[in-house]
């Protein structure tokens, strides 16, 4: 369920049907059935220039509707949805944003409320396992199937010949062997490279293959995508060495196999 915070002030601003209705009251409706069903796996908010300053607000009120487990993904443009640009927030304010989350989060310390990303994060500085696709660097790995059969990268990307990877209709092995996504997997290997000497390789691999480069074919990720990347991790990684539950020789592995403190 997609669910951008209380009603007039947030969703129904950003989540309409064509009739510019707000989808709020129908969306709740839904999340009440799905509990009552005993079926809920949580919701999606959206983080758009209308949401991103109220961070406490957003928290409190999907705990007060008993929405434990959350997650968050920036308003972004992906180049053919023109209509969106007025709620795109940069990396910057996104950050700030899943900062302050991740501070509520650890000072409530109820260990039933679920941030998908700060879990993954929290996870892999511990030693443990990622649940994101941004954290796993293998973006080859995620596919868009159309209603037409043909099969795309990530629905992240814009629909493009690129990133055509053949059709369902295709045998499975042409499609693993398709030449547009062998040159995908090379561009990625090439990423990782890049990403050699990032303290913060042992989470990001390279990040999310659409959101930290400029374009398609770049290598080198965006700095500005990376800056607060690596601020997001640093403070999250500050607060829970304050606990004491990492090894003094808890090492990471760069992206060329060395080892790092954390
Ligand atoms: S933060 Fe930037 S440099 Fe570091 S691993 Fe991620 S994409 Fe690479
Ligand atoms: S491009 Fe981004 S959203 Fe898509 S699979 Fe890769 S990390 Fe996930």
């Amino acid at each position: 369920m997609s669910l951008d915070g209380p009603e007039k002030e947030f969703h129904d601003q950003v989540r309409r049907y064509p009739t510019r209705k707000g989808s709020y009251n129908e969306v709740m409706r839904s999340i009440d059935l799905l509990h009552r069903a005993g079926i809920f796996n949580g919701i999606i908010c959206g983080v758009s220039s209308v949401n991103h300053e109220f961070p406490e607000k957003l928290f409190n009120f999907f705990l007060a509707e008993n929405i434990k487990k959350l997650k968050f993904a920036r308003v972004k443009s992906i180049g053919h949805c023109e209509n969106v640009s007025s709620l795109v927030i940069s990396p910057a304010q996104y950050t700030n944003f899943m900062i302050a989350i991740f501070d509520l989060w650890l000072k409530l310390d109820d260990p039933e409320v679920e941030i998908r990303d700060i879990q993954s994060v929290v996870s892999l500085i511990l030693g443990g396992n990622k649940r994101e696709c941004i954290y796993m660097g293998q973006c080859d790995q995620f596919v868009t199937v159309y209603s037409d059969g043909l099969i795309y990268g990530c629905d992240s990307f814009p629909k493009t010949d690129d990133l055509c990877f053949g059709s369902v209709f295709d045998e499975p092995t042409a499609v693993r062997s398709n030449s547009r996504l062998q040159t995908f997997r090379e561009l990625l290997e090439k990423r990782k490279e890049f990403c050699h000497t990032c303290n913060w390789y042992f989470i990001c691999k390279g990040g999310c293959a659409k959101d930290c480069y400029e374009q398609f074919n770049s290598v080198e990720p965006l700095s500005e995508v990376c800056k607060n990347l690596q601020r997001y991790f640093e403070h999250i990684s500050a607060k829970i060495r304050l606990y004491d539950l990492i090894e003094p020789r808890t090492v990471h592995s760069s992206a060329k196999g060395g080892e790092d403190r954390v």
